[in-house]
């Protein structure tokens, strides 16, 4: 017998299956998913690995087969199902085995040890003690103890006399709790205790449950949207279900973007199901996280919650993964390999027999578009909870304000409104819809904006006084004056959210201002503090980017600005439509939460945009409609299928000349099936920490197969060509950036 290893050396070249002899001692110990030490090249040096299969035979010479030394202990025991994930990863991504191993066992090492246990009181803590009288002294004086403390640790309890044994009756008749450390340092276990009000579902609500439920039992696997509005009761749905999953004997993992982890979803979760559900995200130490994830293992908690990465917490019986505000962009990872959480929980579900729901109430134009050919099941929550309304939208036409002579960030119409909203002492939340690193060019006049003559793109100004296209390398110099009218008032539209801030301060001197951007929330918990700060009423106008506008509930924020819609209009991104719709649905969101009625105002310079214009009547179908049209029109996913090829070197020629060689491979396909390829470019950053990169992209429509093709003919040319290149390679399927 062979143990199939790969060794932990993040290097492609060595991005192959060794074979070692099993030890006698190790014999029956050994299974997929085990680290190993094992001696490694000429020098025999000791390096790690995993094992990731058993052969009975070996093309090699037996007798140069080495063996393995010793298996690591304490290491976590990868299921052999995150090591075929990371073989699907491997393939469908593009990275060596190591880099994908890697993602999906992110923790190796059992951190610290035994976790500290904490004692808590009982809600009937007074009555119990009273109603043990004289009978147990060593009971009554811990339940006296904890009459007027939160929590004592069981170190503590028993320096005062209680022995465990005792301490584990009294856990077992109810008459004390006992939590872990990592639940106790989490302060939302204390609203545990304020039980939630059971909520009724509406009847829409309940459909979906029952309904999922039914199919659930019957072994339907098929994935399911929730589409439903924001506060429609999408996270009430979410918690039903997993209450019927958890009467099957399964367990849940809950994704949500890292901005939305909470303390409110914390909160709800906690209440609803108790210490049976974990949360994990970026702020813990690498010590917490791999607790949760022991815990997930040993079957301790049911439930957890998490960004991206929580898709890998090895649950015995994984029955069910949830993927909440499944169209944002967080949930594509940015390092190799460049998976896609949507995609990767579809093949985990597939391999665990685990089913898949993703909610959103602006779905991804790809999930909905799945979900109407009727590959996904479609649910539907069309109205918020309680009836509320959503708020009245105004799209302003900054054109026409320019030719009345305002050039201020303010229309006439948003200062008067902001005006009017302070004066009743109601918060305004201003919003900056900026992303990317530089800003895209338009003119003031007529709203032409420069754009790529081949992607469909808008181009990027560059320091240099460049305007380029980050999909084919197009450039232009900037000009002078509008193609289209002439007129010089044409610029790089980067109003920052420090500019908004320094106009806000000018023309509402009175008005106390917050700003929340990458600038302002450097620190641990600055996010935290100033949105905590805004919800205290600390502040009457929060300034932002579109940090501001996702989730938060601020009932007494009515109007909503959104200072320049257009922003993300033309980033170099076929996306930019899609976003800009997401972003300005979410925004109106943010007005009206509380009982008072919210008015948005949307200044643009193209009212005629169709995302902007169905972002403003909140009509999804509309704007997926469009957006249809234009992504079949160019094959873009969800009609077709990209892939990036980043290429990138410490010298410009070798990576240059990679670049150049992988074309010329990749040419011939092209002439057929409509395989088609732009590039090879310069990327849009050209050179990142003395980096060349150089990019190519390849484009096909959604059925076929030359773009898998492509990308095969590629590793296996770099597979012969390694010891020559000192380049590395890079795939993305499906960009969310540009390059
Ligand atoms: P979403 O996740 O779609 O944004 P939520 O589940 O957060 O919606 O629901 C919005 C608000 O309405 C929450 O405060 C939630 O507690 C409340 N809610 C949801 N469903 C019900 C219901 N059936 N009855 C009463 N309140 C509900
Ligand atoms: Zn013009
Ligand atoms: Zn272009």
């Amino acid at each position: 017998m062979y143990a199939d290893i790969i060794v932990d050396i993040s290097y492609e070249k060595l991005d192959r299956i060794f074979q070692y002899r099993i030890p006698e001692r190790l014999k029956g110990r050994l299974s997929v998913g085990n680290r190993v030490e094992v001696p490694f090249g000429a020098g025999n040096r000791v390096i790690s690995g995993y094992i990731v299969g058993f052969s009975e035979n070996t093309d090699y010479p037996k007798e140069k087969i080495k063996e393995i030394v010793n298996v690591v202990t304490n290491s976590r025991k990868a299921e052999g199902v995150f090591i075929s994930l990371a073989a699907w990863m491997r393939k469908v991504y593009g990275s060596t085995m190591n880099q994908a191993l890697k993602t999906v066992i992110p923790i190796k090492k059992e951190v610290r040890g035994k976790e500290k246990k904490w004692i808590l009181p009982v809600p009937e803590n007074n009555q119990i003690l009273e109603g043990l009288g004289k009978r147990s002294p060593a009971k009554a004086k811990l339940l006296t103890i904890l009459k007027n403390r939160k929590a004592i640790s069981v170190e503590e309890a028993e320096e005062n006399g209680v022995s465990l044994t005792t301490i584990r009756q009294m856990s077992e008749k109810q008459m004390i709790e006992i939590v872990s450390e990592s639940v106790y340092r989490n302060p939302s276990v204390y609203q545990e205790k304020q039980k939630r009000k059971e909520i009724v579902l509406t009847d829409k609500q309940q459909e979906i449950v029952t309904d999922f439920l039914a199919h659930y039992r019957k072994g339907d696997r098929k994935t399911s949207l929730i589409f439903g509005v924001t506060g429609s009761g999408k996270t009430e749905v979410y918690m039903k279900i997993i209450d019927g999953v958890i009467q099957e004997g399964k367990q849940t993992i809950v994704l949500i973007p890292e901005i939305a982890l909470t303390f409110q979803t914390m909160q709800r979760f906690y209440g609803h199901f108790g210490k049976k559900v974990s949360i994990i995200n970026s702020r813990m130490s690498m010590g917490e996280r791999s607790d949760q994830l022991e815990r997930a293992r040993r079957g301790e908690i049911d439930i957890i919650i998490g960004p991206r990465s929580a898709l890998f917490t090895p649950f015995q019986k994984l029955g069910l993964i949830i993927i909440d505000e499944e169209h944002e962009g967080s949930y594509k990872s940015e390092n190799v390999p460049k998976y896609h959480a949507r995609e990767t929980a579809e093949e985990l579900a597939r391999l665990t027999g685990a089913a898949l729901i993703l909610g959103s109430a602006t779905p991804s134009i790809e999930s909905y578009h799945r979900a109407v050919n009727g590959e996904y099941k479609l649910y539907k929550l069309a109205n918020r909870i309680g009836g509320r309304k959503l708020a009245d939208i105004e799209i302003v036409d900054l054109r026409e304000e320019l030719k009345q002579g305002n050039r201020t960030m303010f229309s006439r119409s948003l200062r008067e409104k902001i005006k009017k909203h302070l004066g009743q002492k109601e918060q305004v939340m201003l919003f900056l819809n900026r992303r990317g690193y530089g800003g895209f060019v338009s003119c003031r006049s007529c709203g032409e904006a420069m754009r790529c003559p081949h992607c469909d793109v808008g181009l990027t100004a560059h320091k240099d006084g460049s305007l380029r296209c980050h999909y084919c390398g197009y450039q232009i110099r900037l000009p002078k004056n509008c193609p289209k009218c002439g007129s010089p008032y044409i610029g790089v539209f980067g109003t920052g959210t420090q500019r908004l801030e320094e106009a806000v301060r000018r023309e509402f001197p009175q008005a106390r201002l917050l700003r929340m951007d990458m600038d302002t929330t450097r620190t641990k918990n600055s996010y935290e503090e100033i949105l905590s700060s805004f919800a205290k009423g600390e502040a009457d106008i929060l300034i932002g980017t579109q940090m501001i506008v996702k989730g938060h509930d601020f009932p007494n924020v009515t109007l909503v600005g959104v200072v320049a819609a257009d922003l993300s209009l033309y980033g170099a991104d076929y996306r930019s439509s899609e976003k800009t719709f997401e972003l300005l649905v979410q925004a109106a969101g943010r007005a009206g939460r509380g009982d008072m009625p919210g008015e948005v105002v949307i200044q643009t310079y193209n009212p005629e945009h169709y995302s902007i214009k169905t972002a403003a009547k909140q009509d999804y179908k509309g704007f997926y409609e469009e957006e249809l049209l234009y992504r079949r029109m160019l094959k873009y996913p969800p009609c077709g299928k990209l892939l990036a090829v980043l290429v990138t070197s410490k010298e410009e020629q070798q990576a240059e000349k990679l670049a150049k060689d992988i074309s010329v491979l990749t040419q011939e396909l092209c002439n057929k099936d409509g395989l088609e390829m732009l590039g090879p470019t310069k990327a849009g950053i050209s050179r990142i920490k003395d980096i060349y990169r150089y990019v190519i992209y390849y484009k096909e429509t959604e059925t076929g197969e030359q773009i898998t093709e492509a990308k095969k003919r590629i590793e296996d040319y770099l597979e012969q060509e390694k010891e020559k290149q000192d380049c590395m390679v890079q795939f993305d399927f499906n960009p969310m950036i540009g390059y």
